[in-house]
């Protein structure tokens, strides 16, 4: 396992575009991500519509996914999935070593910590399936709203991400059915005066009993729902099962006393404006950082990426610019402007 420059914690916005940023800085970084896919927070909404990151009109949660991971890798980072760090030290030649839940150890001079709101993964439902309807008809995510134009959908939920999902679905889908195991909805008010009013078909105090699939066992094609307090039994046929019953949130190692991290709300990592943390060589940025003032938006996890690169830059190479030179009069661009004109010029 080589020695990188930065070993960065978290693929979210923060941590992809502190890897661009680096590479600016002609460091060399490795992302390491807990989940299969970069993006982080991002992924919990990416049908909405987002306005507010600067320069970039409304898109999508998922266009703006493709366009981090895309600036993000524009470097050719090592990026390395599927992996939770679970602890990481000083080893005796003054590097940091990064440890793996797995087993894996990367080393790196210095660590950028970008883990955001955490590890959040979606509750699967309590029902034996197989897997394999996850990649066919079985969704705990929407990315794109449009794959469910005309379908007969049925969601499986009561919070506020389920009753939102119902509301835009109705508008475009053939038929809607929202299923939730007790009358109780955790929607923002507007939103469920907007589902009560909307031709959603409503199950209340029904919990799914069975997942019935097609013939051959490659997909579903209907569920079974139990209502606790009729015991009645109900089929509703689909073409698509949308599920939002909550996340299990996976701890992480903010926590490990021989870090000695300060801690905001027992959560958040305390540093300065700049990312610095109370670890020397250790730079926090994103949600995760804490400081006054701190903007808890993708624009402010940019701000506090370039600042960690900035400093980690200067802390390895003393005679460094403060800053990286702007990226239009920037020659590390020279060749990649070549095809980038291609696209804009022409
Ligand atoms: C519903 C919702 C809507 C939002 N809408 C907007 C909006 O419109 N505009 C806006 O600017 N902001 C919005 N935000 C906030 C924005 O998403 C966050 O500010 C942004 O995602 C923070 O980026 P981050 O990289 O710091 O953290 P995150 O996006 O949380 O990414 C952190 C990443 O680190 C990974 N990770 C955590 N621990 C480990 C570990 N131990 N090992 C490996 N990987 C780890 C996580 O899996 C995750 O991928 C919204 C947030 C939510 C929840």
């Amino acid at each position: 396992m080589s020695v990188k420059d930065i070993t960065i914690i978290g693929g979210g916005p923060a941590g992809l575009y502190a890897a661009f940023y680096a590479g600016m800085r002609d460091l060399d970084v490795r992302i390491v991500e807990t989940q299969k896919t970069l993006g982080g927070k991002i992924n919990f909404y990416p049908e909405k519509l987002v306005w507010d990151v600067g320069g970039i009109p409304a898109t999508t949660g998922a266009n703006l996914i493709d366009q981090m991971v895309e600036q993000g890798r524009a470097f050719n980072p090592e990026v390395i999935l599927d992996q939770k760090i679970s602890r990481f030290e000083k080893t005796a030649d003054s590097l940091f070593a990064s440890e793996s839940e797995s087993g894996n150890r990367f080393l790196s001079k210095r660590i950028i910590v970008a883990t955001g709101g955490g590890i959040f993964n979606p509750k699967k439902l309590p029902l034996q399936y197989d897997v394999k309807f996850e990649e066919k008809n079985l969704h705990y995510n929407i990315y794109r709203l449009n794959a469910f134009k005309g379908k007969k959908i049925v969601i499986v939920g009561g919070g506020n991400t389920a009753v939102d999902w119902a509301n835009n679905l109705v508008e475009i889908a053939d038929e809607v059915h929202l299923v939730h195991r007790n009358d109780k909805f955790k929607a923002h008010e507007f939103n469920y005066r907007k589902l009560i009013e909307s031709a959603v078909t409503v199950h209340t105090h029904s919990l799914v009993s069975e997942i019935i699939p097609d013939q051959t066992g490659s997909f579903i094609t209907s569920i079974k729902i139990r209502n606790d307090q009729t015991d009645e039994d109900t089929i509703l046929d689909l073409d698509e099962l949308v599920v939002n019953i909550g996340f299990d949130n996976d701890l992480n190692f903010h926590h490990d006393p021989a870090l000695n991290f300060q801690l905001k709300d027992d959560y958040y990592i305390e540093g300065s404006a700049k990312a610095q943390t109370a670890v020397e060589g250790v730079y926090a940025i994103g949600d995760i950082l804490e400081f006054d003032g701190k903007v808890r938006l993708i624009a402010g996890a940019y701000n506090d990426a370039a600042n960690a690169v900035n400093q980690i830059k200067q802390s390895l190479d003393p005679s460094a610019d403060e800053k990286a030179k702007v990226s239009s009069h920037n020659e590390v661009f020279d060749e990649k402007n070549k095809e980038m004109k291609e696209r804009y010029y022409l």
